[in-house]
C-alpha cells in the first residue's frame, strides 16, 4: 500500500489533514504528518529533515506520495526527497494536488492498493467534485448554457465504458436509491469506493436520476462528481471474477446508509422483504421489474393487516378498494452515438409531436371532466416545455454533435432540471416534476416504451405519479391514489383534487410493499391508508363517508358567512396564500381574509431582486382582489434550503436551524427595508398587516420594529402616503419554542401573534418537517406543542393582543376546538378548508373547549389528545 506524507507549514493543519483522510479511508492507511519545524513549540514553517523522517516512517515498497502546502513546503519536500537513499528516491513522488482534497482522495486510493501513479492521479483530480459543484451551470433557467468548453466534465469524471460481464457478456447490475440526506458526499462516497474497490472486479457507477457517469467505482473523484443526492438512483455495474461479491458489498453498504448515522433507523418488522434490492444480476436490470423495496431504498416493510400508514392529505374523500400497483419502468437511455444526425433530429421532432398530441388530449380530458380550465391549464405549461428553446436548442445541438436523440433530449432536460433544483423552494421543486414528466413522455416515444396505466379497478399505489399519469386515471375505475412520495403542492395532487379522486401522498416506501389486491381504506382528509381494514372498519368507513357528505354540503352553503362559536365568540377564519391564485381561491372559498401571505413566491420566481415598486404593485393587486378583507403580509422567509439566485448564501448543514426568516432580514436589511417600504405603501390604502417569521428573541423583534419605523420615516420624508404610526398592525410568528416561552416579553411590543405550528412542531419535537421518516413524530397535536401555543396565547391576551394560528394545525377539525380553548381567535387555513373549519368553530362551545384544552396539555401523546377531542360533542356534529 502506498504511503502518504502530508507537509504543511502548520503542524496542526498537517495533523488535521491526516485525521480527516483517515476518517474517510480508514485507519490502515500509512499516513504521516510533517507539519511545522522540528522545534519544541513547532512554529510555522517547514523542515526538510522532519519531512525526510516522515517519508521513512510512511515507507512502503509501493512508494510514498508527498503532498504539501505552499511556498517553502515544496522546496523542503524536494530536499527531503533528495535526502532519500538512491534506491528509494525514485519511489518518492511529490504531488502538486490540493492538500486537503488530494490527501483524502489519495488515502482512499492507497487503501484500495492502487499503484503510486494511480494514487497521485486520484489526488490530482480531487478538485473535480468541488469544481463541478461550484462552477456548475448558472442558476437561472433562462440563462444561456455555458460555452461547450466549460461543460467539459472534470478529468476524473471522464465517463467509463460499462464493464463487460463475466465471459464478456452483460455485466451484473445493482440499482440503489440513495437515502442519505446529503447524498453521496465525501464520506459516504469514500465508503462506496472502498466497498466496491476491494474485489477482483471492474466496477462502474452511474447516476441514473441526473444522468452522470459511468465512472470507475475505484475513483473517489469520479464517484463524488456523479452529484448523487438523496433520492437519486445509482446504477452500479460489475464484471470480473468477483463481480457478484463487489455488488453484494455495495448493496450491504447501501443498506447501512453508507455507514452514515441514520436518524430514523427502525428495525425491519416481520414480513420485511429479505434485501434492499435486486441482487447482483437480479431483476433490477431494466428497472421495470424491480421490487418495490428496490425503488425506494432499504426501508420498505410489508405492513400487517390493520396497519394504518400515515401520509400527507392530497385530495379529500374516503375510498375503499384493492391495491393496484402502478409500476413504471425507469427508461434506460442508450448512450451510444448515432450515425445519422438528420434521422435523429426527425425522431426527436416526431416524439415531441406525439407528446404534444398526448398532452393536448390529457388537457381536454381533464377540462371535460372537471369543467375547470385552471387545472387543465397545468398541461399548458407542459406544452410550453415542448416548445422551449432552452430545452430544444441544446438537445438539437447534441444530436448534431453525434448523440442519439434519446440521449440528447434526456441530458438537455437534466441540465435544466438541475438548475431548477438549485434555485427553487419546495413548491417549485414540484414544478421540476412536471418537467420530469415531460422528459419521460418524450423518452417513452423515442424508446418505444409507453407508460402503462393501472391494470384494474381499485386504489392506485405508486412510488409517485406524474400529472400525465394522474390525468389518465379514470375516476370511474380508480377510487383512490396512494403514493410513497410527492407532496400536496404537486400537480398530480392538484389534478387528483380536480378529478375528485381521494389521494394520500408521501406514505413512504412501505405502501409499495402492500401486496396487489390487498383491500385498502384510504382517507384523503386525514392522510391515512389502512391496510386490510376488516368488516368493522369498512362499516365504520361507510358511515363516516355519509356523515362527511352531509356535513360538506352544509358547510359549503354557509362558507362565506362569518363564524362564531356556539356561545358567540367571533373567530376569523382566513386563508393562507402562496400565490395570486391562492388569494383568488380564498375569496371564492369564503375566507374572511388572508391570514398568511407567503411572499416567497415573489422572490423565488424572479431572477433579480423584486423592486419596491414591483412588490407594492403585486401587494396592491392582491388587496384589490380581497376587496376590503384584511391581508397579513409575511416578510420573506427564505433560507439556505430555498436559495435565491441573486442572494448568494453559504450552504448550511441544517438550513432549518440556519439563517432564515427574520434572521436573514436583519442580516440583509437592504432586502428587508425594500419589502417593508412596499408593504407600508400598500397599507396606506388597504387593510394590510405585517408579520415577521422565525422570531426567536426580543432583540430581533425590536430590531425589526426599528426598521419598520425607519422605512416609515423615509417614505414620509419622500412624500409618500404611509399609514400613521400604530395604524398598521405588526405581528410576529410564534414558531420557535424560545418565542413561545418568552411570549410575555414579546407580546407588549407587537400587535398580534400568529402561531406557525408547522415550524413550532418541528422545533419542539426536533423532527425535521421535510423528513418523511419522522413525520409521525412531528405531530402538531402533541401536548408539548399545545402547551407552547397556550402559553403564547395567554401571554398575548394578558397584554391585550390577539393570537392566530396559520400552521397546518389550524385546518385540522380535531385541533380547532383545542386552539380556540387555548385562546386562539384567528385561524388561517388553506382555502379548501375554510368552509369546514368555520363549521367546527360554530359547533364549538368555548367553555367546554377550554376545559378540553386544559386536559389535553396534560396528556401523554398526540393520539391521546385525539381520543380526548373525539369524545366531545363537536366531533359528531
Ligand atoms: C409554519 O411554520 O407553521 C408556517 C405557517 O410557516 P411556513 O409553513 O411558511 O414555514
Ligand atoms: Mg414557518
Amino acid at each position: 500500500m502506498v504511503g502518504i506524507v502530508i507537509v504543511s507549514h502548520s503542524a496542526r493543519l498537517a495533523d488535521g489533514v491526516v485525521e480527516l483522510a483517515r476518517q474517510m479511508a480508514g485507519p490502515d492507511v500509512a499516513m504521516v504528518a510533517a507539519g511545522g519545524m522540528d522545534l519544541p513549540d513547532r512554529p510555522l514553517g517547514t523542515d526538510a529533515a522532519l519531512i525526510a523522517r516522515a517519508i521513512e516512517a510512511a515507507w512502503a515498497d509501493d512508494g510514498v506520495l508527498v503532498l504539501m502546502d505552499l511556498g517553502s513546503a515544496v522546496l523542503a519536500a524536494e530536499m527531503a526527497a533528495e535526502m532519500m537513499p538512491d534506491e528509494r528516491r525514485p519511489r518518492v513522488q511529490l504531488c502538486e494536488a490540493p492538500l486537503v482534497e488530494g490527501a483524502v482522495a489519495a488515502a482512499v486510493a492507497a487503501r484500495l492498493g492502487d499503484p503510486l501513479d494511480q494514487v497521485a492521479a486520484e489526488a490530482r483530480g480531487a478538485l473535480a467534485a468541488k469544481t463541478a459543484h461550484l462552477a456548475g451551470p448558472p442558476p437561472a433557467a433562462q440563462q444561456e448554457p455555458p460555452p461547450a468548453a466549460q461543460q467539459e466534465p472534470p478529468p476524473a469524471a471522464v465517463p467509463q465504458e460499462p464493464p463487460a460481464g463475466p465471459g464478456g457478456g452483460h455485466p451484473l447490475e445493482l440499482r440503489i436509491v440513495v437515502a442519505n440526506r446529503l447524498g453521496l458526499h465525501a464520506r459516504p462516497a469514500a465508503r462506496f469506493v472502498q466497498a466496491a474497490g476491494r474485489f477482483d472486479a471492474t466496477v462502474t457507477a452511474e447516476n441514473v436520476t441526473v444522468p452522470a457517469g459511468p465512472v470507475s467505482a475505484r475513483s473517489l473523484n469520479g464517484v463524488a462528481t456523479l452529484g448523487v443526492q438523496q433520492g437519486h438512483e445509482l446504477l452500479v455495474r460489475a464484471s470480473g471474477p468477483q463481480a457478484a461479491d463487489a455488488l453484494a458489498a455495495v448493496r450491504d453498504l447501501a443498506a447501512r446508509d453508507f455507514d452514515e448515522p441514520r436518524p430514523h433507523a427502525s428495525p425491519p418488522g416481520p414480513g420485511a422483504p429479505g434485501g434492499p434490492g435486486p441482487g447482483p444480476g437480479g431483476r433490477g436490470t431494466d428497472g421495470g421489474a424491480a421490487a418495490p423495496a428496490a425503488q425506494h431504498g432499504p426501508a420498505a416493510v410489508r405492513p400487517a393487516a390493520g396497519t394504518v400508514l400515515r401520509g400527507i392529505p392530497g385530495s379529500p374523500g374516503l375510498a375503499v378498494g384493492g391495491a393496484v400497483h402502478l409500476r413504471q419502468a425507469a427508461a434506460r437511455v442508450p448512450r451510444e452515438p448515432a450515425a445519422d444526425p438528420a434521422a435523429e433530429l426527425a425522431r426527436l421532432d416526431a416524439a415531441l409531436a406525439a407528446t404534444r398530441h398526448e398532452v393536448e388530449a390529457a388537457r381536454d380530458a381533464v377540462a371535460a371532466r372537471t369543467g375547470d380550465r385552471y387545472e387543465a391549464g397545468i398541461f399548458d405549461a407542459h406544452l410550453l416545455f415542448l416548445a422551449d428553446e432552452a430545452l430544444l436548442g441544446p438537445a438539437r445541438r447534441r444530436i448534431r454533435e453525434g448523440r442519439n436523440a434519446a440521449d440528447a433530449w434526456d441530458s438537455a432536460v437534466a441540465d435544466v432540471t438541475g438548475r431548477w433544483q438549485r434555485l427553487t423552494d419546495s413548491y417549485q421543486r414540484e414544478r421540476v416534476r412536471d418537467l420530469d414528466s415531460i422528459r419521460a413522455q418524450v423518452l417513452g416515444h423515442l424508446l418505444g416504451e409507453r407508460r402503462r396505466g393501472p391494470g384494474g379497478a381499485g386504489i392506485v399505489v405508486a412510488a409517485e405519479l406524474t400529472p400525465a399519469d394522474t390525468a389518465g386515471l379514470d375516476p370511474a375505475v380508480v377510487s383512490g391514489i396512494a403514493t410513497a412520495a410527492g407532496g400536496p403542492a404537486s400537480h398530480a395532487a392538484i389534478l387528483a383534487r380536480a378529478l375528485r379522486i381521494p389521494a394520500v401522498l408521501g406514505l413512504g416506501p412501505d405502501v409499495l410493499a402492500v401486496p396487489e389486491g390487498t383491500q385498502l381504506l384510504l382517507d384523503g382528509d386525514r392522510g391515512s391508508v389502512q391496510v386490510a381494514p376488516g368488516p368493522a372498519g369498512l362499516a365504520a368507513a361507510g358511515r363516516e363517508a355519509r356523515r362527511r357528505r352531509r356535513a360538506g354540503q352544509r358547510a359549503r352553503r354557509r362558507a362565506a358567512e362569518p363564524a362564531a362559536t356556539a356561545d358567540g365568540a367571533a373567530v376569523e377564519v382566513a386563508a393562507n396564500a402562496g400565490s395570486p391564485e391562492d388569494v383568488r381561491r380564498a375569496v371564492e372559498a369564503g375566507a374572511d381574509g388572508i391570514g398568511l401571505l407567503r411572499t416567497e413566491f415573489l422572490f423565488l420566481a424572479a431572477s433579480s431582486m423584486p423592486t419596491e415598486a414591483e412588490q407594492a404593485a403585486v401587494y396592491a393587486d392582491l388587496a384589490a382582489v380581497l376587496a376590503g378583507r384584511p391581508m397579513i403580509i409575511r416578510t420573506l422567509d427564505v433560507g439556505a434550503d430555498k436559495p435565491l439566485p441573486y442572494l448568494p448564501r453559504a450552504a448550511e448543514p441544517n438550513p432549518a436551524l440556519g439563517q432564515r426568516g427574520i434572521r436573514l432580514g436583519l442580516a440583509r436589511t437592504d432586502v428587508l427595508l425594500t419589502q417593508l417600504r412596499a408593504v407600508l405603501r400598500t397599507a396606506a390604502a388597504h387593510p394590510v398587516k405585517l408579520m415577521f417569521p422565525m422570531v426567536a428573541t426580543e432583540d430581533e423583534v425590536r430590531a425589526a420594529l426599528r426598521l419598520v419605523s425607519q422605512a416609515r420615516r423615509a417614505l414620509a420624508a419622500e412624500g409618500a402616503a404611509v399609514p400613521a404610526e400604530g395604524a398598521m398592525e405588526v405581528g410576529i410568528m410564534i414558531e420557535v419554542p424560545a418565542a413561545a416561552l418568552t411570549a410575555a416579553r414579546l407580546a407588549p411590543a407587537v400587535d398580534f401573534f400568529s402561531v406557525g405550528t408547522n415550524d413550532l412542531t418541528q422545533y419542539t419535537l426536533a423532527a425535521d418537517r421535510e423528513v418523511a421518516a419522522v413525520a409521525g413524530l412531528g405531530d402538531a397535536l402533541h401536548p408539548a406543542v399545545l402547551t407552547l401555543i397556550g402559553r403564547a396565547a395567554a401571554a398575548a391576551a394578558g397584554a391585550g393582543r390577539w393570537t392566530g394560528v396559520c400552521g397546518e394545525l389550524a385546518a385540522d377539525p380535531l385541533a380547532v376546538p383545542l386552539l380556540l380553548g387555548l385562546g386562539v381567535r384567528e385561524l388561517s387555513v388553506t382555502a379548501a378548508a375554510v368552509a369546514a373549519v368555520k363549521e367546527v368553530v360554530r359547533a364549538t362551545d368555548l367553555a367546554a373547549a377550554a376545559e378540553c384544552a386544559r386536559q389535553a396539555v396534560g396528556l401523554p401523546s398526540a393520539d391521546a389528545v385525539r381520543d380526548l377531542v373525539r369524545s366531545h360533542r363537536w366531533c359528531r356534529a
